[in-house]
């Protein structure tokens, strides 16, 4: 088990992701909303935080930063097309750059549209990938900085990884995308399915995140939008949903 996730929920739907590998004793934080209950969870689990990997500067995504960085002096790793917003960022990436905990890579995948430098963090030895706002269960992110065409180039860039990828998303907008996703493909089993079960594990508050890239390209009217102006017209209906 040389690799471990673990989630941390805060704010009204957001999901802090710990990643932890046992043999070099790292720990990286992605996404830290807030410092506390990601200092608490880590704290529990006798995880020391080495490093923090952000996806783009929202402030649901770097909140924690500065306090997590003060606690564990650990070293905080972003987009460096948004360096400027992200003032604790001591490491600068860009598309193709590795980041590394202990033994364990992580290539940088420039996904723009939700932000203008939204990056993913990949390890596809593990076969996990850390997505922020840009991919979500049966969505994706809204188009704050980019446009349709950089959201449809990502969502086929991350369509053809491995299909037992687990996606790990920042959000919990799960049962909201999959009620629009009906209203898009109501004849799509796959989707019927699915949306039985997401609705049995929130009506218990179980999360539905991880995802897989499997269950995205069966699912996801994002994914499989056909076109630039398919997806285009499903974000916009979306947007009004
Ligand atoms: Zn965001
Ligand atoms: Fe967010």
């Amino acid at each position: 088990m040389p690799l471990e996730v673990a989630r941390v929920p805060v704010l009204s739907d957001n999901y802090v992701w710990l990643l932890h590998d046992s043999e070099s004793c790292e720990t990286v934080v992605i996404d830290p909303a807030v410092a506390e209950p990601v200092l608490a969870e880590a704290g529990r689990r006798h995880w020391q935080i080495t490093q923090i990997w952000n996806t783009h500067w929202h402030p649901d995504h770097i909140g924690g930063n500065q306090a997590i960085k003060a606690a564990t002096g650990c070293e905080v790793t972003a987009p460096a097309a948004e360096a400027a917003r992200i003032p604790t960022l001591d490491r600068a990436v860009a598309e193709g750059d590795i980041v590394c905990l202990g033994d364990h890579e992580a290539c940088v995948l420039e996904v723009p549209a939700h932000t203008a430098g939204h990056i993913a963090y990949h390890l596809p030895d593990a076969g996990l990938i850390f997505v922020g706002d840009t991919l979500f269960a049966m969505g994706c992110g809204r188009l704050f900085e980019g446009t349709p065409a950089q959201m449809h180039a990502n969502m086929q860039r991350l369509a053809k990884l491995p299909p037992d990828t687990l996606v790990y998303c920042a959000h919990e907008y799960t049962l909201a995308n999959g009620r629009f996703a009906l209203t898009v493909e109501p004849d799509n089993l796959a989707l019927t399915e699915r949306m039985a079960e997401v609705e049995a594990l929130r009506a218990r508050g179980i999360p539905t995140v991880p995802t897989t890239i499997a269950l995205e390209r069966d699912t996801n009217p994002f994914m499989r939008a056909a076109s630039v102006e398919e997806l285009a017209a499903r974000r916009a209906a979306k947007d009004a949903f």
